[in-house]
């Protein structure tokens, strides 16, 4: 039986956010409603908390529940799911919180990460960070048994990192440079170690991610920033040149927001290159790109957005163990103590790549 309560963590306005007593959502026709079970916190959770971005309501404040990388069980079908026999009460799921229309111009043509009527759960209607969450059934996802739930809950910023190597192109025993190490980054490392990639080379400023990088399929790893780093390289380029006889990368993606990284990587790269940005930059950030070497060069810029078509592959990947999330999920906390969470979130303690509430 479903409760007509649930807890839940509502977000007001910056840093005030209450666990409450909420009514459980009602369930739509083409509506699924899940138990959540583990709910991830992402960087924007952090700037939505802290102030430094707003949300994606009408005016861009609260009350919202926050949470969009949620994995959980069914426990109740709407009529329409129901009627074509598509989910069952205890099934295991996850939910794209990117939920399109369908219906307007850009979805029409098949880009509906782009789609103009698009609500995203967690960021302009409810989220995660609660008992229950209602979805609407074409974005609900079957996980495989051998996904745990903290698995599913990975599975929205794997679904990222799929399409930014499916716009990276990985051929077979090319060198790609990685940049930015986070959950996001190293989920890449793997993906394009196993796209077929000869050398993969990891970029970044903390080591205990750049090990972890080396875990999961990284030949090279770079901090360009701690002298005191064993992986300590004073210039990145230099140090690229070295690892590919000259030649600089062949695929290079950016899976941070530092604007330096998205410079280094147009440097790195080399004759016929793709780089892809992915990460992002600040709103006024600019990257200048050398115009006349980059044409002589032939290269491809491109850019890559959230997760059009790539859950399904995101799911297998982790079923099949092609990325270990376990390797990412490094810390997790009761829903209660999300504030807490939200905190080694931000500050980087205990080490932390992916921080998650369980329940
Ligand atoms: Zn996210
Ligand atoms: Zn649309």
């Amino acid at each position: 039986m479903v409760p007509d309560k649930m807890k839940a963590w509502v977000f007001y306005e910056p840093e005030v956010m209450k666990f409450e007593e909420v009514p459980v959502p009602e369930v739509k026709d083409d509506e699924i409603l899940i138990r959540v079970r583990a709910c991830g916190i992402c960087g924007s959770d952090v700037a939505y908390y802290w102030g430094a971005s707003p949300l994606e309501t009408p005016d861009g404040k609260g009350p919202l529940i926050l949470g969009h990388e949620f994995s959980g069980e069914v426990v109740k079908v709407g009529k329409i799911p129901a009627e074509r026999n598509l989910f069952q009460v205890g099934e295991r799921v996850t939910a794209n919180p990117v939920q399109y229309c369908n219906a307007c111009e850009v979805c029409y043509r098949g880009f509906v990460n782009l789609c103009e009527n698009k609500k995203v759960l967690g960021v302009s209607t409810n989220g995660g960070f609660a008992e229950y969450v209602v979805s609407h059934y074409t974005h609900v996802y079957k996980l495989p048994p051998t996904v745990s739930f903290s698995g599913g809950a990975f599975v929205e910023p794997l679904a990222d990192a799929v399409y930014g190597v499916k716009n990276l192109e990985v051929g077979l025993g090319q060198k790609v440079v990685v940049f930015g190490p986070g959950p996001i980054g190293l989920a890449v490392v793997a993906l394009a170690k196993r796209s077929g990639a000869g050398k993969v080379i990891l970029v970044g400023t903390r080591d205990y991610r750049l090990e972890i990088g080396k875990q999961l399929g990284a030949d090279e790893v770079i901090n360009p920033k701690e002298k005191s780093s064993p992986y300590y390289v004073e210039d990145v380029v230099k140090k690229v040149a070295e690892l590919t006889m000259g030649k600089m990368a062949d695929r290079a993606i950016v899976v941070t927001g530092s604007k330096e990284a998205m410079q280094l990587a147009l440097k790195v790269s080399g004759r016929r290159s793709t780089v892809v940005y992915f990460g992002l930059p600040g709103a006024s950030d600019v990257v200048e790109v050398p115009a006349l070497e980059s044409i002589l060069w032939d290269k491809t810029i491109r850019f890559s957005w959230l997760a059009p078509f790539t859950w399904v592959e995101a799911i297998e990947s982790i079923a099949s163990g092609l990325v270990d999330v376990e390797k990412l999920v490094t810390h997790s906390f009761p829903l209660e103590k999300l504030l807490e969470a939200l905190q080694v979130a931000r500050e980087k303690r205990g080490n932390p790549l992916k921080v998650m509430v369980t329940m």
